[in-house]
């Protein structure tokens, strides 16, 4: 069940390691935050027992088992990951870039990133014979987590926000999930997972679990093949929970240790204004966010007033001389619609706001003409296309 490599979890804060030598498969696989302090965990590898070149090549998530806590043939897959990087040259040269490439992540089972994260995360509860998986979630997780539940007899529980756009709540029940749709925010759904859930069930929020934000390593591994392993100038990523953050700094810190790059590209983790908790404690110089007291923003997914992964994606953003941005909702919409229209590729909401974070990037500094990029595009435009749509309204389309 368990990768060579895989050798326990480790607490992000105490520091604390439960290893799989020590332990059997339930209480591994189940595992859920520190016990002795409260703080995420997170899976640890030797990497020295993995062969650079079984991880250098792979189509699909999955194929990089030897750097996931699971074999291959054990995990609940549908061909997550191998996702392309599109060669955008019209961006590039509007922005004055020497080249943009959007990796794009909408073309994975779900639409969204966050499959690679659900897929080794479903796998874990199913392998520590968990009857019931729940989670909180602006709407593509609970979606996901339905939806590989699917494949075994597991069931599963989204609690969403009224807010959550349509297509997500449709398709958690297509996948065969419960919901609930909570009225109010993010943080409405958050407490009442907590207050209404009766029954034993394990949490498969980000953080909540050390298994979802491990999975969205394979981003990093993938963005750098795409590229034959020559490191970017910068990696642009929109930033809600803050997992996806962590999972690529932790994938690429993995591909310099394992010898694949010579160094950490900047990364750089973008929010919208109107719900910015992570930005604010980096442009306060502070290692751990505070809630977001009033969060309004266009862009649900990204609506998350107080990140689970705050303080691991502040740290894993300074470790690689990056920095965390903000831009407004008009500009996620406008940068999601001039990729659309000019590039074909449909950029969700969510992508939209690195879009426009890449080209604050490029408008302001510090990239320029010489300098290459990589923006995450996480969600399928299909997800909200209303919602972009209503943008053209402004402009009289
Ligand atoms: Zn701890």
């Amino acid at each position: 069940m368990f990768s060579d490599a895989f050798v326990g979890l480790a607490c992000t804060d105490c520091g604390a390691t439960l290893a799989v030598e020590d332990a059997d498969l339930e209480t591994i696989a189940g595992a859920g935050p520190c016990p002795d302090c409260g703080a995420p965990r997170t899976p640890e590898y030797d990497l020295d027992a993995v062969d650079p070149d079984a991880v250098s090549a792979g189509l699909r998530a999955w194929d990089r088992d030897a750097v996931l806590p699971f074999d291959a043939d054990a995990a609940l897959s549908a061909a997550e990951g191998g996702t392309p990087s599109v060669d955008a040259p019209r961006v590039a040269d509007e922005l004055g870039l020497a080249g943009v490439a959007i990796k794009d992540e909408a073309r994975n089972p779900t639409g969204s990133v966050l499959d690679r994260g659900l897929s080794a995360a479903v796998t874990a509860a199913d392998a520590a014979d968990a009857d019931l998986v729940a989670c909180a979630s602006p709407g593509n997780a609970g979606q996901s987590m339905a939806a590989y539940t699917g494949q075994v007899d597991l069931r599963s529980y989204a609690f969403v926000p009224t807010r959550s756009p349509f297509s997500n709540k449709a398709m958690v029940n297509v996948h065969g999930g419960e919901m609930k749709v909570v009225p109010g925010r993010l943080g409405d759904a958050v407490d009442a997972l907590a207050e209404q859930l009766q029954s034993d069930y394990v949490d498969l929020g980000a953080f909540a679990t050390p298994f979802r934000h491990d999975g969205l390593k394979t981003v990093a591994y993938e963005l750098l093949a795409d590229r034959c392993w020559d490191v970017p100038d910068a990696v642009v990523v929109p930033a809600g929970t803050g997992e996806l953050v962590v999972g690529v700094v932790d994938g690429l810190r993995e591909c310099v240790e394992l010898g694949l790059v010579d160094e950490l590209p900047p990364v750089y983790a973008v929010q919208a204004e109107g719900c910015a908790p992570i930005a604010a404690a980096w442009q306060a110089g502070k290692t751990e966010t505070e809630p977001w007291e009033t969060p309004d923003t266009i862009v649900g997914e990204l609506e998350v007033a107080d990140p689970p992964g705050g303080a691991p994606a502040l740290a894993a953003v300074a470790e690689t001389g990056g920095e965390v941005l903000t831009v407004e909702d008009a500009d996620a919409l406008e940068s999601a619609v001039a990729v659309a229209s000019t590039e074909t590729v449909e950029v969700g909401l969510a992508g939209g706001v690195a879009a426009a974070g890449l080209w604050a990037l490029a408008e302001d500094g510090p990239l320029g003409a010489a300098d290459e990029a990589v923006v995450v595009n996480t969600e399928a435009a299909t997800k909200a296309p209303d919602v972009l749509r209503s943008h053209l309204m402004g402009q009289g389309v």
